[in-house]
């Protein structure tokens, strides 16, 4: 087989088979496929599309490319998320305290953020001490003992997902829907879990743009997870403006905490406990997503999500008493308001804006090297269909120093953008695909 002669073929707009697709993922993670023709394959890929068995070829592939976690050694069903990325969603730091809370246990791999989007460890590497570095041993010991872990994927999960990753970023390659739904859910299967749910975020901040496409996606990684035999679950949800009023690292710690008390922005706490409600009923703790949803909304009224947090971080290593002392999060000293400029209502804010100021200030990476600051960020004050009044403050930047924080705030001038009267907003969840 040669790799030049498949390239021609997905080029031509012709069907691979399995053993085609093994050949091609077989040579990308041993390097005897070199990346200009990988690249090329991805190109051809991203053009021609892929039919559905070729995508459940690639990823099966690609989960089977590395190491892949055994969690039958934990009793019960084990359930996984995941979110496709974007501004202000840390809703893993609070649905999954709220779920192991609930009896369902939670062996979490996650990831880093990339350019405008978040990353679950970024973010819990902003607590002071917390080590989001296990083995896969001491991941399925703490599970054991307290019913959850949050953990950086190993480096041996899924090479093939970094390769091909890496290829997409610089070859203007990863918005195709095939290369989307094998690399989430190749990392999925290989992280070992029995229950999948995927929040698919589709708007003006996210990978993909249209809720059309949004449900194609969602469809198709639900066929690959049943086909994989994981009962799989995806909810389409809306990222045209941020998802709660915190942006950058240590500042949605802090918000997801408050969500976690019963407090927090209202978007937050509800889609958390959708979230959380379907991964309850996937677990078996729930008779349907709805009871799980109630189940999940009294658990953060009991404080019993927040207890579980604080047990997480001290099991990690981290300082437990941020929870209660958010002062001792990193903090970042200037902090700047954007005013507004007329009065009215918000008729959209863009999140896609406000995470590229948050990456500009050092709370995100231009490029997977990239370190991260975790104190900068945004906090949202007017989100849409708020009224707000003249010299009304908007939002606030915090950064390192003032001369940073002004640039933020010039080059924001254009995010908001206001109407005469109240315009509705999305419904945070747009679609279920079960
Ligand atoms: N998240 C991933 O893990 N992979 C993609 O291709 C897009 C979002």
């Amino acid at each position: 087989m040669r790799a030049i002669d498949l390239i021609a073929r997905k080029r031509d707009g012709g069907e691979l088979s399995d053993e085609q697709i093994r050949f091609l993922v077989g040579g990308c993670v041993s390097g005897e496929i070199p990346d200009y023709q990988l690249s090329a394959f991805l190109m051809a890929v991203y053009w021609r599309g892929m039919t559905k068995a070729e995508t459940v070829a690639l990823t099966f592939a690609m989960a089977e490319s590395g190491g892949q976690v055994d969690l039958t050694s934990i009793p019960g069903v084990k359930v996984d998320k995941h979110s496709t990325g974007g501004v202000g969603d840390k809703t893993t730091l609070v649905v999954a305290p709220l779920v192991a809370a609930a009896g369902v246990p939670i062996a979490k791999m996650s990831g880093r953020g990339l350019g405008h989007t978040g990353g679950t460890i970024d973010k819990l590497e902003s607590i002071p001490g917390f080590r989001t570095e296990l083995s896969i041993e001491e991941m399925l010991r703490q599970v054991s003992d307290i019913g959850i872990a949050l953990v950086s994927q190993s480096e041996d999960l899924v090479p093939a997902d970094r390769n091909l990753y890496a290829l997409r970023d610089a070859t203007a390659t990863v918005e195709s829907l095939p290369l989307i739904a094998s690399s989430v859910m190749s990392k999925k299967l290989a992280a070992g879990a029995d229950a999948i749910v995927l929040d698919v975020k589709c708007g003006h901040a996210a990978f993909i743009r249209t809720q059309q496409e949004a449900d194609a996606l969602a469809k198709l990684m639900v066929t690959i997870g049943r086909r994989a035999g994981r009962r799989t679950v995806a909810l389409i949800t809306s990222m045209d403006q941020p998802l709660g009023c915190a942006i950058g690292n240590a500042l949605e710690v802090q918000e997801a905490i408050e969500a976690l008390a019963g407090g927090g922005p209202d978007d937050l706490r509800d889609l958390s406990s959708i979230l959380a409600g379907w991964m309850l009923a996937l677990g078996g703790r729930a008779s349907d997503a709805e009871s799980g949803r109630i189940e999940a909304m009294r658990l953060l009224a009991s404080g019993a999500g927040l207890a579980k947090l604080r047990e997480l971080i001290a099991a990690q290593g981290g300082d437990a008493q941020i929870v209660d002392h958010p002062e001792r999060l990193p903090a970042a000293p200037a902090r700047l308001p954007l005013l507004a400029e007329q009065a009215g209502f918000v008729s959209a804010l863009d999140a896609r804006a406000l995470g590229e100021a948050v990456m500009r200030l050092g709370g995100g990476r231009a490029t997977q090297k990239s370190a991260v600051d975790h104190a900068v960020g945004i906090i949202v004050h007017a989100k849409v269909g708020d009224q707000v009044e003249i010299g009304q403050p908007l939002l606030t930047v915090h950064a390192r120093e003032a001369g940073v924080a002004q640039q933020a705030l010039t080059a924001l001038n254009q995010a908001y953008t206001f109407a005469a009267s109240k315009q509705p907003s999305r419904p945070s969840v747009l679609a279920v695909v079960s």
